[in-house]
């Protein structure tokens, strides 16, 4: 896999702010975003950046400026899309198992609001009435997505209201005269097939008749990406083109517009991202050689929470012969990123860049063993800038009442 920066630029980000440190290229993000805009038309798609991924001020200007609207999943974040210029109308709250107050919240931010639970419909129904439009989360009864735990449309998945419970849905709905402005599905992350979008687009397509307010479809995020040398991601223009289909059909069915949204997460930031670490020590153990490093699952959790394959490069000595290493943390957990990985011959000293670090890298880091979170550097349009520092020992204490 080709890295979008030199080793010798890497190696200079590495000296200048130590490592471990995350790097993003901003011009990465525009160009995914661009693909999107281009590919889709124009009045019948929106895209809402589900900033979950990364939600550093920076990103989110970055993505503010670009024309993309964000989706949240909690109200903080939807008060950083705020603090970061997001206008309320390009603010999406897609909220799975929330008290109602947050609901509450994000109708005073006056943004756009996906219910995930019949609970929370009646309250809002019985609050806001036919005031305040919504969308309806829904569990489509798919399943798909790269491993279990990030499928979300199954059958025994906690997200949405099952499609079966659609008569309870419709008497809430019905008894408080709500408007009901969209459906919202998210089958799960890392979905290539663009069929798996079309089977929940044509479960809400079924939907239509119910909901004379609708003016959305919301067929959430969840586009495959390359992590893999040897893989390809979602191919955009065949959804594209598949997603004017069938939203032709929503539309004549509706007898008005109807507009398809999407909230992708990965696909805007994932490739974007790289992980810069240190290898501390090298150790034997029989067959298996062990290249310990500067990080750990504090840091980039994904290998060891998915088993997800980041593709690593030694910048250090990228043409040695390969040996297999197993790459591991300096945490007190088993927190292996590689196991047995084919990889240039790695000395005490080397750099080694993780690929793909850009979506749930750091978002999902923590100070597990008190160790700081890294620095992170934003590179876009030629400029280089530090856009987070390296978390100190105050900032891990400054919580504690001493
Ligand atoms: N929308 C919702 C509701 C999600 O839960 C997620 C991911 O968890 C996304 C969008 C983004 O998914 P991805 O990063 O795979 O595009």
């Amino acid at each position: 896999m080709q890295a979008l920066f030199s080793d010798a630029f890497f190696k200079d980000l590495a000296k200048q702010y130590g490592t471990p440190l995350y790097v993003y290229s901003g011009d990465k993000i525009a160009q995914q975003y661009n693909h999107l805009k281009d590919s889709f038309e124009a009045r019948s798609t929106r895209f809402f950046y589900a900033c979950k991924a990364l939600t550093n001020q920076h990103i989110l200007q970055l993505i503010r400026d670009l024309g993309c609207g964000i989706d949240c999943s909690s109200i903080n974040e939807a008060y950083m899309a705020v603090r970061a210029g997001f206008s309320p109308d390009r603010i999406l709250y897609t909220s799975n198992g929330i008290a109602f107050e947050e609901i509450e919240a994000a109708v005073s931010l006056g943004i756009h609001i996906n219910i995930d639970s019949l609970s929370n419909l009646e309250k809002m129904g019985a609050k806001y009435g036919h005031n305040y439009p919504v969308g309806i989360r829904l569990r489509p009864n798919i399943m798909a997505g790269g491993n279990l735990k990030i499928s979300t449309g199954h059958e025994q998945s906690k997200f949405g209201i099952p499609l079966e419970q659609i008569e309870e849905i419709l008497q809430i709905v019905r008894r408080h005269q709500m408007h009901i402005r969209g459906l919202h599905i998210h089958t799960g992350s890392e979905i290539k097939d663009v069929k798996v979008f079309m089977e929940g687009a044509n479960r809400l397509l079924e939907l239509i008749d119910y909901f004379p307010e609708l003016s959305c479809m919301d067929l959430g995020g969840g586009f495959k990406v390359a992590y893999r040398p040897d893989e390809s991601g979602t191919d955009i223009l065949q959804l594209a083109a598949e997603t004017k289909l069938i939203q032709e059909a929503m539309s004549k069915r509706a007898g008005r517009h109807i507009e398809i949204w999407f909230e992708p997460g990965k696909y805007l930031v994932s490739e974007c991202g790289y992980l810069i670490t240190h290898v501390n020590v090298i150790k034997e153990n029989g067959s298996t050689i062990f290249a310990g490093i500067d990080s750990g699952f504090n840091h980039l959790i994904r290998p060891m929470f998915y088993d997800a394959y980041h593709h690593i490069r030694n910048i250090s000595h990228p043409n040695a012969p390969e040996k297999k290493y197993t790459i591991t943390g300096n945490i007190c957990e088993t927190d292996q990123f590689a196991s047995d990985r084919l990889l240039p011959e790695i000395n005490e000293g080397d750099y080694l860049v993780f690929f793909n670090a850009g979506a749930y890298g750091y978002e999902m880091s923590s100070s597990y063993n008190a160790r700081s979170k890294p620095a992170q550097v934003l590179h876009y349009r030629g400029e280089t800038r530090l856009i987070s520092r390296r978390e100190t020992l105050d900032d891990l204490m400054h919580l504690q009442i001493l």
